[in-house]
């Protein structure tokens, strides 16, 4: 039955300051889902294209034209979506409509459904999980597995795309309150960290000025061994020991660094061949016991990356635009036995159907997720729900910053009402019922 009575698009600005694209669309004149897409600086080569040549204006030229049959699709059917938006777009990689319209269409329906059945979107998500791939095998069996929530993992220091000259050349260093038994202890502590790690910078620097890049991590003049040496101590300050209360991650965004004429990395002041650059990451890795390492080698670099997961079983060794959650680029990665986990960034996909079929990837092949959000950000709170209802092992969200703590306190309150199983707030105000409400079951197992 056809109950979407409208869809609205416009154009925003996202938390860099860049023109965005935000799409309404309400189910039975009453309930509205809302969602403005995100935006990245490091892009990697394969991923959706966000606008088509003619920018926003024509992604909502796209929409207005196509309004009939967006209004004709069912929002409880995430491929019913999808297959509208693939007739108005066929072609792999959105350049007609642009991923950001699939990216808004495609969960605003979902979160519309879910409002009207009053639902949390995480748990309409499991609910609906569409059959893709293989069928008996994919996401969907795991209805019956308990929610449980993914780990934040935040960016407490930047440097390469996300801030200016002077930084590191890897682009993030990353917390995660690996001991945390719930979700208010793990923001705390990565709160407690990312505050001071700045009184570490600033006692290095006294000129430091508390400048921060894209994501909300500190952007000091340092370089990549005095920024994971800062960040050591600002751990070791609160007591805490590596690998245990807390774990550092990298993201080294390495294809930013790949320069493809003299296949080196060109790093601040010197360059590195592929073995040179796998040693960086290795000594990195053993030194700090990081327990997370990010596009560790360039966007196309399928050996090299199966290398350092051979040579690191148990660090998370993670794709982003290696695998720029695309399911086909995934299976390559899992043949190659490149990463043993993956960012899923829906806007790189481009529509929610196309992510999670990504996700089916994954959980078919004990790939682990990440959840992510990107650089260019808005307060929306999606993912949050999208990170539970893949069974993500972390949600990387940042640590500071309205757009990131805005994800990071809906798993707030997701877990007040976990904590206290309270069904005395129900009114008619609220996007959902308590008592449709599926107990979330404490962390994910790392
Ligand atoms: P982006 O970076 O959102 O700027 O692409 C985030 C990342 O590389 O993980
Ligand atoms: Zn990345």
């Amino acid at each position: 039955m056809p109950d979407i009575t409208s869809a609205i698009g416009r154009l925003v600005y996202n938390s860099r300051g860049s023109p965005a694209i935000e799409v309404d669309i309400t189910v039975d004149c009453k309930y509205t889902g809302r969602v403005l897409a995100p935006s990245g600086a490091s892009v990697g080569m394969h991923e959706a294209a966000s606008f088509p040549k003619g920018g926003i204006k024509e992604s909502l030229r796209i929409l207005n034209e196509n309004k009939e049959k967006i209004l004709r699709l069912d929002p409880t059917d995430i491929e019913s979506t999808h297959k509208t938006i693939k007739e108005i777009d066929p072609q792999p990689g959105y350049h007609i409509m642009g991923g950001s319209l699939a990216f808004a269409i495609s969960i605003a329906a979902a979160e519309a459904a879910a409002k009207r059945s009053r639902q949390p979107l995480y748990k309409f998500l499991r609910e609906h999980m569409p059959h893709v791939g293989d069928a008996a095998a994919t996401l969907d069996t795991s209805k019956s597995a308990p929610y449980r929530f993914p780990f934040p993992l935040g960016n407490i220091l930047g440097g390469g795309a996300h801030a200016g000259h002077g930084t590191p050349d890897i682009q993030e260093i990353l917390i995660c309150a690996t001991g945390a038994k719930t979700i208010h202890d793990a923001i705390k502590t990565n709160l407690d960290v990312h505050a001071e790690l700045r009184q570490v910078l600033q006692a290095k620097d006294a000129d430091f000025s508390g400048g921060r890049g894209d994501e909300g991590g500190w952007a000091p003049k340092i370089d990549n061994e005095g920024a994971l040496q800062a960040a050591a101590k600002a751990c070791e300050n609160l007591g805490f020991t590596l690998g245990r209360e807390v774990s550092l991650g990298v993201d080294f965004a390495s294809s930013t660094q790949w320069n493809k004429t003299k296949y080196v990395y060109d790093r601040a002041g010197f360059e590195h061949d592929h073995g040179e650059q796998l040693e960086f990451v290795s000594d990195m890795i053993s030194r700090y016991d990081l327990i997370y390492a990010e596009d560790a080698v360039h966007e196309e670099a399928f050996e090299e990356m199966a290398d350092l997961r051979a040579r690191f079983p148990n660090v998370l060794i993670v794709a982003d635009d290696l695998t720029v959650t695309n399911a086909e680029i995934l299976k390559r990665a899992i043949n190659s036995k490149s990463c043993n986990a993956a960012i899923l960034k829906v806007n790189q996909a481009g529509g929610l159907y196309d992510a999670l079929e990504f996700a089916s990837v994954a959980a078919r092949n004990d790939i682990s997720l990440v959840t992510s959000h990107r650089s260019g950000e808005s307060t929306d709170s999606h993912i949050s729900h999208i990170g539970i209802a893949t069974n993500s092992k972390m949600l990387k969200v940042g640590v500071v910053g309205g757009e990131r703590m805005a994800k990071l306190n809906e798993l707030l309150r997701l877990e007040q009402i976990m904590m206290t199983n309270d069904n005395s707030h129900i009114d008619e105000n609220r996007d959902y019922d308590i008592m449709q409400h599926d107990l979330i079951q404490g962390m994910a197992e790392l």
